[in-house]
């Protein structure tokens, strides 16, 4: 293990009561590229994005971060989950939950300083969401709920951002916006792992991508993986439901 790569995965083994949701996935993820997690319903997304984190119990493997421990770089990682899980029945507004992504750069009883909150505010900039500040997060749609959770990572000045299904339930200019800062942020040298479903934008959108089902089917350049016996051994009998899409018909795939 080295330093080499942004965050190393060594057989990845999860179950949930015994059942099996991963089994021995390895993965070695370099530095500054958009990273697509694609696999049917149930594939074991969320739970590959989990166990990276170490959010929940691993039956097995070894994740590595920046060539280190994922607790010593942990402050360097920023996580949107997937929308249903949150839960805004309690009152907090745009701006705190912003700054929620300063935390890990302070130092135990240290304040909020005028500097954390000018970053809070550069980062509701760049989501367009500045005049929203003050509002109630609950108040806001999906797409602007989302656009919060990215600015969020950006005040945290994260290396490697995870986002689950960020563009499930919003809309078109939402969904742009927030490529265009996934773009960016990769300019940056950023590493960002997105889980994905919507086949039809995969090749524009990754330029890696891991094709999972419980196993890893294939990982490496979205060019070479990204074909249809690979989509076929990730799918199975789901991608000719699938293959009548709209958005696979247009898609080059060979
Ligand atoms: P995906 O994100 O690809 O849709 P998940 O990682 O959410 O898949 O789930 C993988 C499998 O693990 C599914 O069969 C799901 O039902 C199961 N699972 C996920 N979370 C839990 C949990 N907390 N308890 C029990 N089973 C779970
Ligand atoms: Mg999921």
């Amino acid at each position: 293990m080295n330093n080499n790569f942004a965050i190393e995965v060594n057989n990845l083994t999860v179950s949930y009561s015994k059942k099996p949701a991963l089994k021995g996935i390895d993965l070695k993820i370099p530095h500054g590229k958009i990273v697509g997690i694609i696999g049917p319903n149930g594939a074991g997304k969320s739970t590959l994005i989990k166990g990276m984190l170490g959010l929940i119990p691993l039956d097995s493997g070894e994740i590595k971060v920046f060539g280190k421990s994922l607790k010593e770089n942990f402050p360097r990682i920023s996580y949107i989950p997937q929308r249903e899980s949150f839960d805004w029945d309690f009152p907090v507004v745009v701006q705190d939950v912003v700054m929620m992504g300063r935390y890990p750069h302070l130092k135990l009883f240290q304040k909020i300083s005028d500097e954390d909150k000018a970053k809070v505010k550069a980062a509701l900039q760049k989501v367009d969401m500045l005049e929203y500040a003050e509002r109630q997060i609950r108040l806001l749609s999906g797409g602007q709920q989302q656009r919060i959770f990215i600015a969020r990572a950006l005040a945290q000045e994260s290396d490697i951002l995870f986002l689950d299904e960020p563009f499930v339930g919003i809309d078109a200019a939402t969904e742009t916006t927030i490529f265009a800062i996934m773009r960016k942020l990769k300019s940056e040298g950023k590493t960002i792992l997105v889980v994905h479903h919507d086949l039809g934008r995969v090749t524009d959108y990754f330029d890696l991508v891991i094709l999972i089902n419980q196993r890893l089917i294939a990982y490496g350049k979205t060019s070479e993986k990204f074909n249809r016996d690979n989509l076929i051994k990730t799918y199975g009998g789901r991608l000719t439901i699938l293959d009548k899409t709209e958005q696979l018909r247009s898609q080059t795939i060979n």
